[in-house]
Protein backbone atom coordinates (compact mmCIF):
# COMPACT_ATOMS: atom_id res chain seq x y z
CA UNK A 1 0.00 0.00 0.00
CA UNK A 2 1.10 3.31 -1.04
CA UNK A 3 1.71 5.50 1.50
CA UNK A 4 -0.59 9.02 2.11
CA UNK A 5 2.12 11.97 1.61
CA UNK A 6 1.01 14.73 3.55
CA UNK A 7 3.04 18.59 3.70
CA UNK A 8 2.43 19.16 7.32
CA UNK A 9 5.32 21.95 6.81
CA UNK A 10 2.68 24.26 5.44
CA UNK A 11 -0.83 24.05 7.34
CA UNK A 12 1.25 25.95 10.56
CA UNK A 13 1.41 29.16 8.28
CA UNK A 14 -2.10 29.18 8.03
CA UNK A 15 -4.59 31.03 10.27
CA UNK A 16 -8.07 31.94 9.86
CA UNK A 17 -8.55 35.58 9.87
CA UNK A 18 -9.68 38.58 8.29
CA UNK A 19 -11.38 37.55 5.22
CA UNK A 20 -10.18 39.01 1.63
CA UNK A 21 -11.98 40.01 -0.74
CA UNK A 22 -12.67 37.73 -3.27
CA UNK A 23 -14.17 38.56 -6.69
CA UNK A 24 -16.37 36.23 -8.28
CA UNK A 25 -15.91 34.64 -11.60
CA UNK A 26 -17.26 37.54 -14.02
CA UNK A 27 -14.61 36.83 -16.69
CA UNK A 28 -15.32 35.39 -19.83
CA UNK A 29 -15.04 31.60 -18.89
CA UNK A 30 -12.32 30.91 -21.96
CA UNK A 31 -12.40 27.30 -21.18
CA UNK A 32 -16.48 27.02 -22.40
CA UNK A 33 -16.05 28.96 -25.71
CA UNK A 34 -17.02 26.92 -28.68
CA UNK A 35 -13.55 27.59 -30.43
CA UNK A 36 -11.26 26.43 -27.78
CA UNK A 37 -9.64 23.18 -28.87
CA UNK A 38 -7.37 20.84 -25.95
CA UNK A 39 -5.57 18.82 -27.59
CA UNK A 40 -2.21 16.67 -26.67
CA UNK A 41 0.29 14.19 -28.11
CA UNK A 42 -0.41 11.55 -26.13
CA UNK A 43 -2.96 9.42 -24.43
CA UNK A 44 -2.55 10.09 -20.51
CA UNK A 45 -2.55 13.52 -19.25
CA UNK A 46 -2.79 15.28 -16.09
CA UNK A 47 -5.95 15.72 -14.92
CA UNK A 48 -6.33 19.32 -13.57
CA UNK A 49 -9.79 20.19 -11.78
CA UNK A 50 -11.40 23.21 -10.49
CA UNK A 51 -13.47 21.92 -7.16
CA UNK A 52 -15.61 25.36 -6.12
CA UNK A 53 -17.61 24.63 -2.77
CA UNK A 54 -21.01 26.16 -2.84
CA UNK A 55 -20.14 29.34 -0.83
CA UNK A 56 -17.20 29.72 -2.38
CA UNK A 57 -16.96 30.91 -6.13
CA UNK A 58 -13.86 30.35 -8.82
CA UNK A 59 -11.79 33.47 -8.14
CA UNK A 60 -11.36 35.69 -10.93
CA UNK A 61 -8.98 35.06 -14.03
CA UNK A 62 -8.11 31.90 -13.04
CA UNK A 63 -8.39 29.90 -16.00
CA UNK A 64 -5.25 32.24 -17.60
CA UNK A 65 -3.57 32.82 -14.34
CA UNK A 66 -3.15 28.36 -13.80
CA UNK A 67 -2.69 27.83 -17.20
CA UNK A 68 -0.32 30.38 -17.04
CA UNK A 69 1.36 28.32 -14.22
CA UNK A 70 0.42 24.69 -15.11
CA UNK A 71 2.73 25.67 -18.30
CA UNK A 72 5.21 26.47 -16.23
CA UNK A 73 5.42 23.57 -14.00
CA UNK A 74 5.45 21.50 -17.32
CA UNK A 75 8.35 23.37 -18.21
CA UNK A 76 10.13 22.88 -15.02
CA UNK A 77 9.45 19.45 -15.03
CA UNK A 78 11.04 18.94 -18.66
CA UNK A 79 14.36 20.91 -17.80
CA UNK A 80 14.31 19.26 -15.04
CA UNK A 81 14.31 16.04 -16.78
CA UNK A 82 16.46 17.06 -19.47
CA UNK A 83 18.92 17.98 -17.16
CA UNK A 84 18.74 14.00 -15.62
CA UNK A 85 19.67 13.00 -19.22
CA UNK A 86 15.48 11.77 -20.27
CA UNK A 87 15.00 14.01 -23.25
CA UNK A 88 11.24 15.22 -24.06
CA UNK A 89 10.12 14.26 -20.73
CA UNK A 90 7.66 15.77 -19.00
CA UNK A 91 3.67 15.27 -17.67
CA UNK A 92 0.70 15.41 -20.40
CA UNK A 93 -1.42 18.35 -20.41
CA UNK A 94 -4.52 19.04 -22.60
CA UNK A 95 -4.23 22.33 -24.21
CA UNK A 96 -5.07 25.13 -26.48
CA UNK A 97 -1.25 26.12 -27.58
CA UNK A 98 -3.02 28.84 -29.56
CA UNK A 99 -4.55 30.40 -26.73
CA UNK A 100 -2.05 29.52 -23.73
CA UNK A 101 -5.09 27.77 -22.34
CA UNK A 102 -5.26 24.55 -19.82
CA UNK A 103 -7.81 22.04 -19.73
CA UNK A 104 -9.09 22.66 -16.25
CA UNK A 105 -12.23 20.73 -15.67
CA UNK A 106 -14.45 22.88 -13.20
CA UNK A 107 -16.63 20.71 -10.81
CA UNK A 108 -19.09 22.49 -8.42
CA UNK A 109 -18.92 20.85 -5.18
CA UNK A 110 -22.14 20.26 -3.46
CA UNK A 111 -21.17 21.70 0.48
CA UNK A 112 -20.14 24.89 1.64
CA UNK A 113 -16.35 25.24 2.25
CA UNK A 114 -16.12 24.01 5.56
CA UNK A 115 -17.09 20.67 4.71
CA UNK A 116 -13.74 20.82 2.91
CA UNK A 117 -11.41 22.32 5.22
CA UNK A 118 -7.13 21.41 5.63
CA UNK A 119 -7.38 18.54 7.57
CA UNK A 120 -9.50 15.30 6.26
CA UNK A 121 -11.00 17.41 3.11
CA UNK A 122 -9.32 15.64 0.76
CA UNK A 123 -11.69 12.84 1.51
CA UNK A 124 -14.91 15.05 0.45
CA UNK A 125 -13.41 16.93 -1.98
CA UNK A 126 -12.90 13.30 -3.41
CA UNK A 127 -15.80 11.75 -2.90
CA UNK A 128 -17.22 14.32 -5.55
CA UNK A 129 -14.59 14.45 -7.86
CA UNK A 130 -14.96 10.26 -8.07
CA UNK A 131 -18.82 10.72 -8.57
CA UNK A 132 -18.15 13.84 -11.37
CA UNK A 133 -15.42 11.74 -13.02
CA UNK A 134 -18.26 8.28 -13.21
CA UNK A 135 -20.57 10.77 -15.10
CA UNK A 136 -18.16 12.57 -16.83
CA UNK A 137 -15.23 9.89 -17.98
CA UNK A 138 -14.23 11.63 -20.91
CA UNK A 139 -12.92 14.76 -19.46
CA UNK A 140 -10.09 12.86 -17.54
CA UNK A 141 -7.70 11.12 -19.22
CA UNK A 142 -5.22 9.26 -16.63
CA UNK A 143 -4.88 8.13 -12.78
CA UNK A 144 -3.42 11.48 -12.00
CA UNK A 145 -5.31 14.57 -10.72
CA UNK A 146 -4.82 17.76 -9.34
CA UNK A 147 -7.58 19.37 -7.85
CA UNK A 148 -7.16 23.05 -7.07
CA UNK A 149 -9.71 24.94 -4.63
CA UNK A 150 -10.06 28.27 -4.24
CA UNK A 151 -8.63 29.66 -0.70
CA UNK A 152 -10.95 29.49 1.95
CA UNK A 153 -9.85 31.60 4.62
CA UNK A 154 -6.83 34.06 4.93
CA UNK A 155 -4.67 35.53 7.35
CA UNK A 156 -4.64 38.84 8.93
CA UNK A 157 -1.37 39.37 6.32
CA UNK A 158 -3.95 37.93 3.42
CA UNK A 159 -1.92 34.09 3.98
CA UNK A 160 -4.82 32.20 1.75
CA UNK A 161 -5.07 28.79 3.18
CA UNK A 162 -7.79 26.32 4.91
CA UNK A 163 -7.82 23.92 2.22
CA UNK A 164 -6.36 20.21 1.16
CA UNK A 165 -3.01 21.01 0.37
CA UNK A 166 -1.09 17.64 0.00
CA UNK A 167 -0.58 14.48 -1.90
CA UNK A 168 -2.45 11.47 -1.34
CA UNK A 169 -1.32 9.24 -3.63
CA UNK A 170 -1.90 9.92 -6.95
CA UNK A 171 -4.19 12.69 -6.22
CA UNK A 172 -2.92 16.27 -4.94
CA UNK A 173 -4.48 19.09 -3.59
CA UNK A 174 -3.66 23.02 -4.18
CA UNK A 175 -5.05 26.24 -3.62
CA UNK A 176 -5.93 29.74 -5.69
CA UNK A 177 -6.14 33.16 -4.79
CA UNK A 178 -6.59 36.50 -6.44
CA UNK A 179 -3.03 37.31 -6.80
CA UNK A 180 -1.67 33.86 -7.79
CA UNK A 181 -0.10 34.95 -10.88
CA UNK A 182 3.68 34.60 -12.26
CA UNK A 183 3.72 37.98 -12.84
CA UNK A 184 4.99 38.13 -8.78
CA UNK A 185 6.81 35.14 -9.05
CA UNK A 186 10.25 36.07 -8.39
CA UNK A 187 9.93 39.14 -6.66
CA UNK A 188 11.30 39.04 -3.32
CA UNK A 189 8.11 41.36 -1.91
CA UNK A 190 4.94 40.10 0.10
CA UNK A 191 3.29 39.15 -3.07
CA UNK A 192 6.32 37.26 -4.79
CA UNK A 193 7.36 35.26 -1.58
CA UNK A 194 3.95 34.41 -1.07
CA UNK A 195 4.13 33.38 -4.87
CA UNK A 196 7.04 31.37 -4.47
CA UNK A 197 5.23 29.27 -1.42
CA UNK A 198 2.26 28.83 -3.48
CA UNK A 199 3.90 27.79 -6.52
CA UNK A 200 6.43 26.26 -5.41
CA UNK A 201 4.00 24.32 -2.98
CA UNK A 202 1.94 23.25 -5.65
CA UNK A 203 5.09 21.74 -7.54
CA UNK A 204 6.03 19.72 -4.84
CA UNK A 205 2.64 18.84 -4.19
CA UNK A 206 2.16 17.53 -7.81
CA UNK A 207 5.63 15.64 -7.41
CA UNK A 208 4.02 13.68 -4.94
CA UNK A 209 0.72 13.08 -7.19
CA UNK A 210 3.02 12.12 -9.47
CA UNK A 211 4.33 9.12 -7.01
CA UNK A 212 7.55 11.09 -5.59
CA UNK A 213 8.13 10.46 -2.19
CA UNK A 214 10.33 13.21 -0.07
CA UNK A 215 14.42 13.76 -0.78
CA UNK A 216 16.44 16.42 -0.47
CA UNK A 217 19.81 17.80 -2.32
CA UNK A 218 22.94 15.68 -1.36
CA UNK A 219 25.89 18.11 0.06
CA UNK A 220 27.88 18.32 -3.26
CA UNK A 221 24.70 19.65 -5.03
CA UNK A 222 23.70 22.05 -3.04
CA UNK A 223 26.22 25.24 -4.00
CA UNK A 224 25.20 24.28 -7.93
CA UNK A 225 21.67 22.99 -8.38
CA UNK A 226 20.33 24.91 -4.66
CA UNK A 227 17.22 22.94 -3.10
CA UNK A 228 15.60 20.00 -4.18
CA UNK A 229 12.10 20.58 -4.92
CA UNK A 230 10.89 17.57 -2.97
CA UNK A 231 12.93 18.43 0.20
CA UNK A 232 12.12 22.01 0.57
CA UNK A 233 12.27 23.51 -2.90
CA UNK A 234 8.72 24.23 -1.51
CA UNK A 235 9.82 27.52 -0.29
CA UNK A 236 12.25 28.10 -2.72
CA UNK A 237 11.39 27.80 -6.54
CA UNK A 238 11.13 31.21 -8.30
CA UNK A 239 13.19 32.84 -5.34
CA UNK A 240 16.76 29.81 -5.55
CA UNK A 241 17.51 27.27 -7.73
CA UNK A 242 15.35 24.31 -7.22
CA UNK A 243 15.71 21.02 -8.96
CA UNK A 244 14.41 17.68 -8.93
CA UNK A 245 17.10 14.84 -7.98
CA UNK A 246 17.94 12.05 -10.32
CA UNK A 247 16.08 9.68 -8.12
CA UNK A 248 13.24 11.78 -8.83
CA UNK A 249 13.34 11.49 -12.48
CA UNK A 250 14.34 7.98 -12.84
CA UNK A 251 10.49 7.24 -10.81
CA UNK A 252 8.85 10.31 -13.39
CA UNK A 253 10.42 8.94 -16.63
CA UNK A 254 8.43 5.66 -15.81
CA UNK A 255 5.43 7.65 -15.07
CA UNK A 256 1.75 7.25 -16.38
CA UNK A 257 1.75 10.63 -17.67
CA UNK A 258 5.22 11.39 -18.74
CA UNK A 259 5.17 8.66 -21.66
CA UNK A 260 3.26 9.18 -24.76
CA UNK A 261 1.98 5.77 -25.79
CA UNK A 262 -0.65 3.93 -24.20
CA UNK A 263 1.00 0.83 -22.02
CA UNK A 264 -1.07 -0.11 -19.08
CA UNK A 265 0.76 1.39 -16.19
CA UNK A 266 1.22 0.29 -12.37
CA UNK A 267 0.02 -3.08 -12.72
CA UNK A 268 1.26 -5.17 -9.66
CA UNK A 269 4.92 -6.78 -9.99
CA UNK A 270 6.46 -9.75 -8.45
CA UNK A 271 10.17 -8.59 -7.25
CA UNK A 272 12.51 -8.65 -4.51
CA UNK A 273 15.97 -8.33 -3.25
CA UNK A 274 17.46 -11.55 -3.55
CA UNK A 275 20.91 -10.81 -2.69
CA UNK A 276 22.35 -7.94 -1.07
CA UNK A 277 25.80 -7.01 0.11
CA UNK A 278 26.92 -3.74 1.94
CA UNK A 279 30.42 -2.30 3.16
CA UNK A 280 31.75 0.92 3.85
CA UNK A 281 34.91 1.75 1.69
CA UNK A 282 37.76 3.70 3.87
CA UNK A 283 39.79 4.66 1.08
CA UNK A 284 37.03 6.53 -1.08
CA UNK A 285 34.73 7.38 2.24
CA UNK A 286 31.77 5.43 0.98
CA UNK A 287 29.05 3.47 1.46
CA UNK A 288 28.89 0.51 -0.95
CA UNK A 289 26.06 -1.67 -1.76
CA UNK A 290 25.58 -3.64 -4.20
CA UNK A 291 23.11 -6.93 -4.74
CA UNK A 292 20.44 -9.05 -7.36
CA UNK A 293 17.15 -8.72 -7.26
CA UNK A 294 14.51 -11.12 -9.32
CA UNK A 295 11.41 -9.67 -11.63
CA UNK A 296 8.20 -10.33 -13.83
CA UNK A 297 8.45 -6.77 -14.96
CA UNK A 298 11.54 -4.90 -15.81
CA UNK A 299 13.19 -2.88 -14.05
CA UNK A 300 14.85 0.28 -15.31
CA UNK A 301 16.51 1.94 -12.38
CA UNK A 302 17.72 1.08 -8.69
CA UNK A 303 17.27 3.64 -6.12
CA UNK A 304 18.73 4.23 -2.89
CA UNK A 305 17.15 6.59 0.01
CA UNK A 306 19.20 7.28 2.81
CA UNK A 307 16.66 8.51 5.55
CA UNK A 308 17.87 9.52 8.60
CA UNK A 309 15.94 9.61 11.93
CA UNK A 310 16.89 12.68 13.59
CA UNK A 311 15.46 14.69 16.66
CA UNK A 312 13.40 11.47 16.85
CA UNK A 313 11.22 12.40 14.07
CA UNK A 314 10.87 8.89 13.29
CA UNK A 315 10.27 7.06 10.04
CA UNK A 316 7.87 7.06 7.02
CA UNK A 317 6.10 9.63 5.15
CA UNK A 318 6.45 13.13 6.43
CA UNK A 319 9.65 12.13 8.15
CA UNK A 320 11.69 11.73 4.92
CA UNK A 321 12.09 15.62 4.19
CA UNK A 322 16.26 14.57 4.97
CA UNK A 323 16.70 11.38 2.69
CA UNK A 324 19.12 11.77 0.71
CA UNK A 325 18.97 9.59 -2.40
CA UNK A 326 21.09 8.08 -5.38
CA UNK A 327 20.28 6.21 -8.53
CA UNK A 328 21.30 3.66 -10.98
CA UNK A 329 20.88 2.13 -13.89
CA UNK A 330 20.56 -1.64 -13.92
CA UNK A 331 23.95 -4.19 -14.54
CA UNK A 332 23.30 -6.38 -17.08
CA UNK A 333 19.65 -7.86 -16.34
CA UNK A 334 19.56 -8.28 -12.75
CA UNK A 335 22.13 -6.39 -10.89
CA UNK A 336 22.93 -3.12 -9.23
CA UNK A 337 26.15 -1.95 -7.56
CA UNK A 338 25.94 2.03 -5.81
CA UNK A 339 28.68 4.05 -4.11
CA UNK A 340 27.24 7.02 -1.81
CA UNK A 341 30.12 9.02 -0.58
CA UNK A 342 29.77 10.16 2.79
CA UNK A 343 30.29 13.93 2.25
CA UNK A 344 27.44 14.04 0.49
CA UNK A 345 25.68 13.01 4.07
CA UNK A 346 24.35 16.18 5.64
CA UNK A 347 23.54 13.94 9.35
CA UNK A 348 26.27 11.69 10.12
CA UNK A 349 27.60 12.06 13.45
CA UNK A 350 25.28 9.66 15.48
CA UNK A 351 21.75 8.56 13.61
CA UNK A 352 19.68 5.83 12.99
CA UNK A 353 19.41 5.31 9.38
CA UNK A 354 17.10 3.18 6.82
CA UNK A 355 18.45 2.46 3.43
CA UNK A 356 15.13 2.01 1.07
CA UNK A 357 15.88 0.14 -1.91
CA UNK A 358 13.44 0.80 -4.23
CA UNK A 359 12.71 -1.09 -7.72
CA UNK A 360 11.30 1.18 -10.12
CA UNK A 361 9.62 -0.83 -13.28
CA UNK A 362 8.87 0.10 -16.57
CA UNK A 363 5.26 -0.31 -15.77
CA UNK A 364 5.62 2.56 -13.25
CA UNK A 365 5.57 0.96 -9.98
CA UNK A 366 8.15 1.36 -7.26
CA UNK A 367 9.10 -1.62 -5.03
CA UNK A 368 10.38 -0.75 -1.94
CA UNK A 369 12.81 -2.64 0.35
CA UNK A 370 13.72 -0.76 3.68
CA UNK A 371 17.23 -2.12 6.14
CA UNK A 372 18.54 -0.68 8.96
CA UNK A 373 22.02 1.12 9.68
CA UNK A 374 23.79 3.68 11.43
CA UNK A 375 26.41 6.66 12.18
CA UNK A 376 28.12 6.27 15.43
CA UNK A 377 30.11 8.65 16.12
CA UNK A 378 30.78 9.82 12.42
CA UNK A 379 31.49 5.95 11.85
CA UNK A 380 29.39 4.23 9.53
CA UNK A 381 27.62 0.56 10.91
CA UNK A 382 26.73 -1.00 7.94
CA UNK A 383 25.83 -4.78 7.74
CA UNK A 384 23.22 -5.70 5.21
CA UNK A 385 24.42 -8.75 4.10
CA UNK A 386 22.47 -11.61 2.70
CA UNK A 387 23.20 -14.93 4.21
CA UNK A 388 23.81 -18.23 2.88
CA UNK A 389 20.72 -19.91 3.75
CA UNK A 390 20.30 -23.68 3.97
CA UNK A 391 17.98 -25.26 1.73
CA UNK A 392 14.43 -25.70 2.86
CA UNK A 393 14.08 -29.09 1.25
CA UNK A 394 11.90 -30.88 3.14
CA UNK A 395 10.72 -28.81 5.34
CA UNK A 396 7.37 -28.89 6.98
CA UNK A 397 5.28 -27.06 9.55
CA UNK A 398 4.77 -28.49 12.40
CA UNK A 399 2.28 -27.07 14.32
CA UNK A 400 1.21 -23.58 15.18
CA UNK A 401 -1.35 -21.39 17.63
CA UNK A 402 -3.61 -19.99 14.93
CA UNK A 403 -3.60 -18.71 11.42
CA UNK A 404 -5.50 -17.23 8.89
CA UNK A 405 -6.70 -18.85 6.29
CA UNK A 406 -5.17 -16.22 3.60
CA UNK A 407 -2.06 -16.26 5.48
CA UNK A 408 -1.31 -20.03 6.51
CA UNK A 409 1.92 -20.89 8.60
CA UNK A 410 3.46 -22.38 5.93
CA UNK A 411 4.41 -18.82 4.42
CA UNK A 412 6.48 -18.63 6.35
CA UNK A 413 9.04 -20.86 4.80
CA UNK A 414 7.68 -20.83 1.12
CA UNK A 415 10.45 -18.30 0.85
CA UNK A 416 8.13 -15.50 -0.55
CA UNK A 417 8.77 -12.63 1.43
CA UNK A 418 5.40 -11.45 -0.56
CA UNK A 419 3.11 -13.89 1.50
CA UNK A 420 3.17 -14.30 5.48
CA UNK A 421 1.65 -16.18 8.52
CA UNK A 422 -0.94 -13.70 10.30
CA UNK A 423 -2.39 -15.04 13.44
CA UNK A 424 -6.13 -15.64 13.00
CA UNK A 425 -8.44 -12.49 13.46
CA UNK A 426 -11.49 -12.96 10.72
CA UNK A 427 -13.51 -15.20 13.26
CA UNK A 428 -13.74 -13.93 17.16
CA UNK A 429 -12.36 -13.71 19.08
CA UNK A 430 -9.33 -13.07 17.28
CA UNK A 431 -5.89 -15.31 17.95
CA UNK A 432 -3.96 -13.27 21.19
CA UNK A 433 -0.12 -13.61 22.37
CA UNK A 434 1.83 -15.46 22.05
CA UNK A 435 1.83 -16.62 18.97
CA UNK A 436 4.26 -19.39 17.57
CA UNK A 437 4.47 -21.50 14.47
CA UNK A 438 6.82 -25.00 14.93
CA UNK A 439 8.99 -25.62 11.81
CA UNK A 440 10.00 -29.59 10.85
CA UNK A 441 13.25 -29.68 9.18
CA UNK A 442 12.79 -33.79 8.19
CA UNK A 443 16.42 -33.82 9.28
CA UNK A 444 19.07 -32.57 12.03
CA UNK A 445 20.58 -29.70 10.32
CA UNK A 446 23.61 -27.40 11.98
CA UNK A 447 22.59 -23.57 11.47
CA UNK A 448 25.00 -20.50 12.91
CA UNK A 449 22.02 -18.18 13.13
CA UNK A 450 18.68 -17.63 11.61
CA UNK A 451 16.43 -15.29 9.85
CA UNK A 452 13.24 -13.83 10.02
CA UNK A 453 11.32 -11.27 7.75
CA UNK A 454 8.92 -9.24 9.75
CA UNK A 455 5.61 -8.51 8.60
CA UNK A 456 4.78 -5.64 6.51
CA UNK A 457 1.03 -4.75 8.21
CA UNK A 458 1.29 -6.08 11.44
CA UNK A 459 5.03 -6.49 12.52
CA UNK A 460 6.08 -8.49 15.33
CA UNK A 461 8.36 -6.63 18.00
CA UNK A 462 9.95 -9.59 20.40
CA UNK A 463 10.48 -13.28 20.40
CA UNK A 464 11.71 -16.05 21.18
CA UNK A 465 13.85 -18.83 19.56
CA UNK A 466 14.06 -22.36 20.16
CA UNK A 467 15.05 -25.33 19.02
CA UNK A 468 14.65 -29.02 19.44
CA UNK A 469 16.16 -32.59 18.10
CA UNK A 470 13.01 -34.25 19.08
CA UNK A 471 10.00 -32.18 18.65
CA UNK A 472 8.99 -33.18 22.40
CA UNK A 473 11.63 -30.95 24.41
CA UNK A 474 12.13 -27.32 22.97
CA UNK A 475 15.44 -25.25 24.68
CA UNK A 476 15.59 -21.21 24.46
CA UNK A 477 18.39 -20.72 22.10
CA UNK A 478 17.56 -16.55 22.76
CA UNK A 479 14.94 -14.01 23.24
CA UNK A 480 15.34 -11.36 20.14
CA UNK A 481 13.90 -8.29 19.11
CA UNK A 482 13.00 -7.67 15.15
CA UNK A 483 12.97 -4.08 13.90
CA UNK A 484 10.00 -2.91 11.77
CA UNK A 485 11.39 -3.14 8.23
CA UNK A 486 10.54 -5.75 5.44
CA UNK A 487 13.76 -7.14 4.80
CA UNK A 488 14.93 -10.07 6.03
CA UNK A 489 16.81 -9.91 9.66
CA UNK A 490 19.56 -11.84 10.74
CA UNK A 491 20.53 -13.61 14.05
CA UNK A 492 23.49 -15.77 15.31
CA UNK A 493 23.40 -18.02 17.68
CA UNK A 494 25.50 -17.98 20.45
CA UNK A 495 27.69 -20.70 19.23
CA UNK A 496 26.37 -23.17 16.15
CA UNK A 497 23.68 -25.54 16.76
CA UNK A 498 22.06 -28.77 15.64
CA UNK A 499 18.85 -29.03 15.19
CA UNK A 500 15.94 -30.53 13.68
CA UNK A 501 13.04 -28.55 14.64
CA UNK A 502 12.54 -24.96 15.42
CA UNK A 503 9.80 -22.75 17.23
CA UNK A 504 9.20 -19.01 16.82
CA UNK A 505 7.31 -18.04 19.79
CA UNK A 506 6.08 -14.22 19.28
CA UNK A 507 5.32 -12.33 22.17
CA UNK A 508 4.61 -8.97 21.60
CA UNK A 509 3.84 -6.43 18.49
CA UNK A 510 5.37 -3.46 17.07
CA UNK A 511 1.63 -1.60 17.16
CA UNK A 512 0.98 -2.78 20.19
CA UNK A 513 -2.39 -5.32 19.17
CA UNK A 514 -3.10 -8.78 19.84
CA UNK A 515 -1.80 -9.30 15.81
CA UNK A 516 1.17 -10.96 14.60
CA UNK A 517 2.16 -11.36 11.00
CA UNK A 518 6.17 -12.70 9.61
CA UNK A 519 6.62 -13.36 5.75
CA UNK A 520 9.94 -15.42 6.35
CA UNK A 521 12.07 -17.98 8.29
CA UNK A 522 15.38 -19.57 7.61
CA UNK A 523 18.40 -20.83 9.02
CA UNK A 524 21.85 -20.11 7.72
CA UNK A 525 25.36 -21.51 8.66
CA UNK A 526 28.55 -19.24 7.90
ZN1 LIG B 1 5.65 16.87 0.66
Amino acid sequence: MKLTSICIALICMFSIGACKKITASADVAANNTTDTVYTSDRTYNLNVVYFVPTDNPEIAGYQKRLSEILLRAQEFYESEMLRNGYSDKTFGLLKDADKGLVKIILIKGNLGKASYPYTGGSTAVMTEVTAYRSAHPDEFSSDHSLIILPAASYSSTGEPGGVPFYGTGKNCYALDYADFDLKYLGSSDTLGTRMTKWTGGMFHELGHGLNLPHNCAKQSERSNLGTALMGSGNLTYGLSPTFLTSADAAILSNNQVFNTGAATYYGSVTSAISRIHSSYNATTNAIIVSGRFTTNIPVTDILYYNDPDVNGEGTGANHDYNAVAWSTKVIGVDSFYVEMPVTDFQYKTTYDYQLKVKLVHNNGTVKETVYNYQFVNSQVVIDINTKDELSRTGWSVDSYSSQQTSAPATSLIDSNLSSSWHSQYSVAPAAVYPHYVTVNLGSVQTASGFIIGNGASRPVKTFDFLYSTDGVTYTLAGSYTLQKVTAKQAFYFTTPLNLKYFKILANSSWDGTQYAQLSDAGLFFD
